[in-house]
């Protein structure tokens, strides 16, 4: 089918957003306050010499488009020196709390969406070029993004789409051709670095933000204007725009963060910058910039250099802090409601779904079918502050327990072997990864999954199936943006092939499963990211 598919250049794209709701037309690149607006109708600003460094081939196939060449017409749109007539570009207008202060109008101020495009089985998608040039909401930044970041971004939300973890895609990166100055450790160092653009993908882009800064303007008209949009394009399901359905509708977002959050957590992603402008209004993970993958087991890690001192958005406070960016939400949708007691409920909905998906998220990974309630999830929530002592490394702790479970079946009296064999291939270097706790609660663990009447083979598949083998590691990413910058696209290339069957072995790439080196350990971009991006 690729060999018939159209390229971007011959795609026609729909306007929804920019033809349904209000926006501002004048074109104007310069930064400003957009109020009364929903968006800022604005072109890309055209970069030297576009070239497609990495091209998500399933996801082209599912819009029906086809890989476009190093360079030519599709190269060009996805760099943004190209607009075909069916476009109507814009910035969406957004506001957000940042590490919980308010920051009034943030906006795309380097994101410009294209409009959408069908997939083949005629769904709608969204085509947003990240780095496109300076838009009214880039107040005094460039509007640009560098390589770095951007094969962050395009690598890590394809890697979380192949994890089952609900994400904005990404279908492609390109090259610029023109440096970008950052000062990557904000320490006066400045530096030029190659430019880059990736196009993301989504149903939309719109976030909790977009609705927060109607509020705080006092544009009731526009806020109402958005929410039904969104719940005419996005939430169809819940019938039309009506009080009652404002409701269920924050109480279906509630559950889909849930739904993301519970992922999250089971992963070990931690998205390092949960301000509520980052927070997709379809419970989606979005806007990958100083994000990590647990290694050691830590719930106070985090990468995000920016948030080392109340460490806010470290791995384990998300569910928390989740939370707390729905509240901001439904504080900003009160003036849609009768009163403002109608949307707590949702907060309910919220903190149960969270915890019967990671509940049962955590139940596959073990290998364990739902039993008893009440003793299963004692068990699965005691496994966190256990691993948490240890510091075993997360994605190899899960993946060698599936290896281990057909030996812990039929093991009588070998256990602690079994245990010891275990810690060891999970631990890192000076970390006492055997720990009472751990111990105590492997032994729980092997008694529970006794009782289980699937044979060894299927428990073991299971397992495998549920405790990825393969994430993006942060010194991966690392390795292959070091690569890319020498001009070497081979290790970005690789790592991606093998991010899209993470759950499979591969032993040839056994090495990309590997625990996280010491020379990584405290290495800038492997162990911390600021978000000069
Ligand atoms: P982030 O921390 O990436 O979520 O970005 C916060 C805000 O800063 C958003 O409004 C971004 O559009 C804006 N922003 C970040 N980097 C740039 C940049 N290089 N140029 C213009 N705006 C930017
Ligand atoms: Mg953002």
């Amino acid at each position: 089918m690729t060999l018939t598919a159209p390229q971007l250049d011959e795609a026609t794209f729909e306007n929804p957003f920019v033809d349904e709701l209000r926006g501002e037309i004048s074109g104007n690149r310069g930064s400003r306050q957009v109020p009364g607006y929903c968006y800022a109708r604005v072109a890309p600003t055209p970069v030297r010499d576009p070239k497609l460094l990495a091209w998500a081939e399933e996801l082209g196939e599912f819009l029906g488009l086809a890989k476009p060449a190093e360079r030519g017409a599709a190269v060009a749109i996805l760099a943004g020196n190209i607009l075909t007539p069916s476009m109507k570009p814009f910035a969406a207008r957004y506001g957000g709390h940042q590490f919980g202060n308010w920051a009034g109008q943030l906006g795309d101020g380097r994101a410009i969406s294209l409009g959408q495009v069908p997939a083949v089985d005629g769904s709608r998608w969204e085509i947003q070029l990240k780095g496109a040039g300076p838009t009214p909401f880039s107040r005094r930044a460039d509007g640009r993004a560098v390589l770095r970041s951007s094969l962050r971004e395009f690598l890590c939300s394809e890697a979380m789409h192949y994890l089952g973890v609900p994400t904005t895609r990404a279908l492609s990166l390109v090259s610029t051709g023109d440096t970008v100055v950052r000062d990557m450790f904000y320490d006066g160092n400045a530096q030029g670095e190659p430019g880059a653009i990736v196009a993301r993908v989504a149903p939309t882009f719109i976030r909790f933000g977009n609705f927060q800064i109607m509020l705080a303007s006092g544009e009731l008209d526009n806020l109402r204007a958005l929410a039904d949009y969104t719940i005419r394009h996005h939430y169809l399901e819940l019938g039309a725009p009506s009080p009652e359905v404002y409701v269920r509708w924050f109480e279906e977002i509630a559950r889909r963060t849930a739904v993301m959050v519970a992922h999250w957590m089971t992963v070990g992603f931690v998205h390092g910058v949960m301000n509520t402008d980052n927070m997709s209004i379809l419970g989606l993970t979005i806007d990958y910039g100083p994000y990590g993958w647990l290694e050691p087991y830590d719930p106070d890690w985090t990468p995000n250099t920016t948030d080392f001192g109340s460490r806010r958005y470290a791995f384990g406070q998300q569910p928390r802090v989740a939370m707390w960016n729905l509240m901001a939400l439904a504080q900003a949708l009160t003036p849609l409601v009768a009163d403002t007691q109608v949307l707590r409920p949702a907060l309910d909905v919220y903190a149960e779904t969270l915890a019967t998906t990671q509940h049962a998220l955590m139940l596959g990974k073990l290998g364990l079918s739902a039993q008893d309630d009440a003793k299963d999830r004692a068990l699965t929530e005691a496994l966190p502050p256990a691993l948490a002592e240890s510091g075993v490394d997360m994605t190899i702790f899960f993946r060698q327990l599936s290896h281990l479970a057909p030996a812990l079946l039929a093991a009588s009296g070998n256990e602690d072997a079994l245990y010891g064999e275990l810690l060891d291939k999970a631990a890192y270097p000076g970390e006492p990864a055997a720990n009472l706790a751990l111990l105590d609660w492997l032994h729980r663990y092997t008694l529970r999954l006794r009782q289980e009447s699937a044979s060894p083979e299927a428990i073991h598949e299971g397992m495998l199936r549920a405790n990825p083998k393969y994430v993006l590691r942060n010194y991966l990413a690392q390795q292959a943006i070091e690569a890319a910058e020498a001009g070497d696209l081979s290790v970005l290339e690789t790592l991606f092939k093998v991010l899209k069957t993470p759950f499979a072995e591969q032993p040839e790439h056994d090495e990309l499963a590997a625990k996280r080196p010491d020379w990584a350990s405290d290495k800038p971009g492997c162990a911390t990211l600021s978000c000069s991006s």
